[in-house]
């Protein structure tokens, strides 16, 4: 068994490490899990400039074929990106969130030939920006049991119904999303998967904002009043697209960018402690000695997710434990965090004499929803249940 980065790989971790050091825009906000959607305009343009340099050099998507736009890179390499990215805390437009990380990765699967013609390469080129419109005000961790309506009228589909919790989706250009085409069937066999292209000027379609707790417009609403889609973006047959969005789900659960970021966090609270007074680090050493140890062990679930891809494998239960994992470390590193900053530790970014920027109660905001994105981590703690130890359902 070798845990090594071979010495290509270091040398190429070594290049993006300095393009990123040379390029990441100054940002006021932060570039978020994902990033889309909770930055100020002002950062969104400049994490579209920021997302059309790396489409220059084939960055966007490193692991796809080139023909698609990206390098034909091994998952490995890939992995070298994210996890420089994540370190650096790299902007997104959703481009590499949603596009690289989720739709892409189903369209190679699951699209047909024309589809991933006119799609990958707008997702490499960083012009579609994807936002995912699948939870509903009646379904979220039930996802099945989704209303939005889609019925067959000649040539296209007409949606109605709401979607809900669209990261995003004020920035997006594009659409995926899970609506129902058959009433009368079983609840996960009436569903399918359809791509709408350019919401921004698709009539009937309106987005409209949901502050979060971070008071940062990160979700909408989005509502869909006679929405005409052509029946070429259906993806995969009719009926049948619970079985392609449960695919995207797994691609959705399996990023190491984020461990990265929190490792970095845990640097810099290291050098807190090692710069501050004797009585502070006695009283924090041993909680941070404990958060890098689960940070390290995050790091190897991660590398497991992107040993399991490189075999040519989809990641399933295995994906929910690292998206648990994380998840819940996040939110302890941030608490920690503020906790070792003192009371002004919890000062936020508007105020002038914040330590760190307020970067650390933001986060630790930012990460309280990380428990609930993706599917709950409860609804993850069954799938290991089920799908990981062979145990019936309750
Ligand atoms: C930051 C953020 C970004 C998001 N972005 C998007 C997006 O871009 N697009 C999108 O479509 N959705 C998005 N979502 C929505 C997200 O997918 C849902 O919030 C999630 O699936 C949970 O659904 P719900 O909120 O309806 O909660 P519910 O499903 O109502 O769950 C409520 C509680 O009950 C628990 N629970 C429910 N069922 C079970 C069960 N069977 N066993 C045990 N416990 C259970 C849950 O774990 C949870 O604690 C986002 C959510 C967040 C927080």
């Amino acid at each position: 068994m070798e845990l090594r980065f071979s010495e290509a790989e270091e040398s190429l971790r070594s290049d993006v490490r300095g393009f990123l050091l040379d390029n990441i825009p100054d940002l006021d906000g932060p570039a978020g899990p994902g990033g889309s959607g909770e930055s100020s305009a002002d950062d969104f343009e400049k994490s579209k400039e920021f997302n059309s340099k790396l489409a220059d050099r084939g960055w966007i998507a490193p692991a796809w074929p080139t023909e698609y736009g990206g390098l034909g890179a091994s998952i490995t390499e890939q992995m070298v990106f994210n996890e420089e990215f994540g370190y650096h805390g790299a902007p997104d437009t959703g481009t590499r969130g949603f596009g690289v990380g989720m739709i892409g990765p189903t369209l190679i699967i699951h699209g047909n030939e024309e589809q991933k013609a006119e799609y990958l390469p707008k997702i490499t080129s960083g012009e579609h920006i994807w936002c995912q419109g699948y939870s509903e005000p009646g379904s979220g961790s039930d996802l099945a049991s989704l209303q939005t309506r889609a019925v067959r009228d000649g040539d296209d589909y007409i949606i109605n119904g709401q979607k809900i919790w669209t990261s995003g989706g004020h920035r997006a250009n594009q659409m995926f999303c899970l609506v129902r085409t058959d009433p009368d069937a079983p609840k996960h066999r009436g569903i399918s998967f359809l791509l709408i292209d350019d919401i921004k000027n698709t009539p009937g379609l309106s987005v409209r904002p949901l502050i979060n707790m971070a008071s940062r417009h990160h979700f909408n609403e989005v509502f869909f009043e006679d929405v005409r889609v052509p029946a070429r973006n259906l993806i995969g047959e009719e009926n049948r697209g619970w079985y392609v969005g449960m695919t995207l789900l797994d691609f959705e659960r399996s990023g190491i960018g984020t461990t990265a970021g929190q490792r970095r966090t845990l640097e810099q609270m290291t050098e807190h402690l090692q710069n501050g007074g004797s009585h502070k680090r006695q009283d924090y050493r041993l909680g941070l000695a404990d958060l890098v140890v689960a940070n390290n062990v995050a790091k190897y679930l991660g590398y497991r997710i992107g040993h399991i891809q490189a075999s040519g494998q989809v990641p399933n239960y295995e994906a929910s434990v690292i998206k648990i994992f994380q998840s819940e470390l996040g939110q302890k590193i941030y608490n920690y965090g503020i906790a070792m900053l003192g009371l002004s530790g919890q000062l936020i970014p508007e105020e002038a004499t914040a330590p760190w920027g307020g970067d650390m109660p933001e986060q630790y905001l930012l990460a309280v929803p990380s428990t609930i994105y993706s599917g709950t981590n409860e609804i993850q703690r069954n799938i290991i249940a089920t799908r990981g130890l062979g145990l019936p359902r309750a």
